[in-house]
Parts: structure tokens; sequence; C-alpha cells
């Protein structure tokens, strides 16, 4: 019996949200006296016996190069057939959009059940019941599992990743890759430098910046605070920034650790996919703009005056 966490990474870069699923998966283990296995597919540059500062004992890895690129169908057979391997009773992955590409197609394989969106550690005082956002993060429910196996994929930044001390065993697993049915072609979209989903602070910008014309603010914030960007729907339709950087239900979902929206109204579409984020910041001239009710900070003003102001004092304090 084991926990199995599917580690998921970027061209051989291990994913922030996959280091809360190890942490994760590591504490389930702990509650359920069993021990806590990596899965990685592809190859990776990082250092793998390190993911056992996160309380794993094993991490098996599938170094086929043909899973350097996401196939959902055959990665959701390799990771069933580590699963069914390792004798887990719990599978989990993170809910990213790699992970809900996989996690049913995972669960279908394991004949398990699945809670897509999990947003914290299951309770087994009685059966096995996990919490999980419902409604784009507006209610919660609590799913019980009652099948032999059980996947959870984990929304990223609902559980906090510790680091501790520890190395673990890494061993290559022997698993029969299939050929992909569909050319899957890697577009890697990054907003700056940064890819969007991985971002600790994301700048996002709303109609109310009037004009890509007037992006350079929010750049240079975002510049100074190592930040990827992003923007409202109505910004990419209108061209003034890539479609990749829309945020929403109909696009991005994000969930850093600090969201800046500046000339954002803050319509339900729009926080459907950034209120998972740890804090929100939010600059608008007007006070009675909705997003308002969902910072943790708002500052009522003038984009334009405001937002090179703060600029200018991050510069100051990085000086
Ligand atoms: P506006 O609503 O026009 O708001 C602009 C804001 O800027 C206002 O609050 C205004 O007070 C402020 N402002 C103006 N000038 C200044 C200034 N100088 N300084 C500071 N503040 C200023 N939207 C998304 O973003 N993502 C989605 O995924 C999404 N999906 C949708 C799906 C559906 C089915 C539908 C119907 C809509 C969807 N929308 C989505 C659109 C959404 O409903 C809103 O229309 C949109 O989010 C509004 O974008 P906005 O806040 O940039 O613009």
């Amino acid at each position: 019996m084991s926990v199995l966490i599917f580690v998921d990474h970027s061209e051989g870069h291990i994913k922030k949200a996959s280091f809360e699923a190890l942490t994760y998966g590591a504490k389930i283990a702990e509650q359920t006296g069993t021990t806590a296995e990596a899965l990685v597919l592809g190859t990776v540059s990082d250092d793998l016996a390190a993911l056992g500062k996160y309380g794993v004992k094993k991490v098996h890895q599938v170094n086929n190069e043909s899973l350097n690129h996401l196939d959902a169908q055959v990665y959701a057979k390799v990771i069933a057939e580590a699963a069914t391997a390792s004798g887990a009773t719990v599978v989990v992955i993170s809910h990213t959009q790699t992970g809900k590409a996989i996690a049913g197609r995972v669960a279908v394989r394991l004949k398990a059940g699945l809670v897509a969106g999990a947003c914290a550690l299951p309770d087994t005082s009685n059966g096995f019941v996990v919490k999980k956002t419902v409604f784009s993060g507006k209610a919660f429910a609590n799913v019980s599992i009652s099948s032999p196996v059980k996947v959870i994929s984990l929304n990223p930044n609902s559980y906090t990743t510790i680091a501790g001390e520890g190395t673990a065993e890494v061993s290559q697993l022997s698993i029969a890759v299939d050929a992909p049915k569909v050319k899957v072609t890697a577009v890697n979209k990054v907003s700056g430098e940064i890819p969007l989903t991985e971002a600790e602070i994301v700048v996002s910008g709303g109609r109310g910046l009037k004009g890509p014309e007037n992006w350079g603010i929010l750049l240079d914030l975002a510049k100074e605070l190592g930040a990827a960007t992003a923007c409202s729907r109505p910004v990419g339709d209108a061209h003034w920034r890539p479609h990749h950087e829309h945020v929403g239900q109909t696009g991005v979902q994000v969930a850093p650790n600090l969201y800046i929206a500046i000339g954002i109204s803050g319509a339900i579409q729009h926080l459907a996919g950034v209120n998972r984020s740890k804090i929100i910041v939010v600059i608008n001239k007007d006070p009675e703009a909705p997003f308002f009710k969902a910072a943790d900070y708002g500052i009522v003003g003038d984009a334009f005056e405001v937002v090179p102001k703060l600029t200018e004092e991050i510069k100051k304090m990085k000086a």
C-alpha cells in the first residue's frame, strides 16, 4: 500500500504545484500509515533524490523521451500501470491543466473514485472524505470515496509546501509506452519570461488601462516584481494583449501568492480564474468596483498615477 504522487515538470524542471502535491501526498501517507512515493515521466534535469525532502521515500521514473510532451491518454496509461505496480491505494495529481487532462483518465483505468479539485486533506475518521471546491471556488463539497483505489487532484495553492530533510531512493520503472495517437506540438506560452500558471506574482490589467499603448506602466511594475503579466478577457479579445494572458472562467486559471489587478472591474467570470490567489491587490478608480469585495488590499485611485508610484517605491525598496 502506498500513496503515489505524480510529479509534473516543464522542460525538465519540476513545477511548483508538484511540490505542494508531494507534501500533501506525504501527509496522506502519514495519516493512513502507508508510504509516499513519487512518479516522474520523461527526462528531468532536477535532482530527483531531493524530492525526499517533501516526504516521499521512493521516486519512480519512466525515463522515456516520448513522455517529454504531454499526451493525456499515454500519460494516463503509464500512471495507472505505475500505480498498480507500486500497490498505490491513493494517487495524487495536481489540478493543473495537465492534471485536469489526465486525472479522470487515470481514475477510469484504475476503476477508482476521483475527487477533482481537492482543497484539504482527506478526513479518514469515518471512511475517506475529501473537501473540494465547486462553482469556480464559490462553495465547497465534501466527497466520500469508497473505491479501493482513490484518485485526488489537488488545487494548486491550497496546501502549503513543507520541505524538510531526507533523500528519496530513485529507481527506473520499465513500462511500455504507446506511440501517441495524436501528434503533439509543444508550444511554450510564456508571458514575459515567467509562465503564468507557475508565477508567484501576477500583475494583470483590464479595460481601465484604456489601450495597449498604456501597458508600459503595468510591464514596468511586473518587471520590478519579477511577475508574470495577465489581462481580463475584453483586453485579450481586443488584441491589446496576447490571448494566452487572458485569465478567468474562460481563460487561464491562476493561483499565485500575489495577484495585482489594475483597472479590472472584478466580474464573476474574471474572479473564477483568480480567486485562489493567496493575496489579491486591486487598483481601481471606482470605489464601488466589485473587485474590492474580493481584495485583501485595495487602492482607490487612477491607475496612471498609482501604478508608476508603486513601481518607484518598489525600486527604492530594492535599491
Ligand atoms: P470593465 O468591466 O470595463 O472594467 C474596467 C474597470 O476599470 C472598471 O472597474 C473601472 O472603474 C476601472 N477603471 C477605468 N479607468 C481606470 C483608471 N484610470 N484607473 C483605475 N481603474 C480604472 N472576463 C474575464 O476577465 N475572464 C473570463 O474568463 C471571462 N469569461 C467570460 C465568460 C462569459 C460566458 C461571459 C458572459 C463573460 C466573461 N468575461 C470574462 C467578461 C466579464 O463578464 C467582464 O465583462 C470582464 O471581465 C470585464 O473586463 P474589465 O474588468 O477589464 O473591463
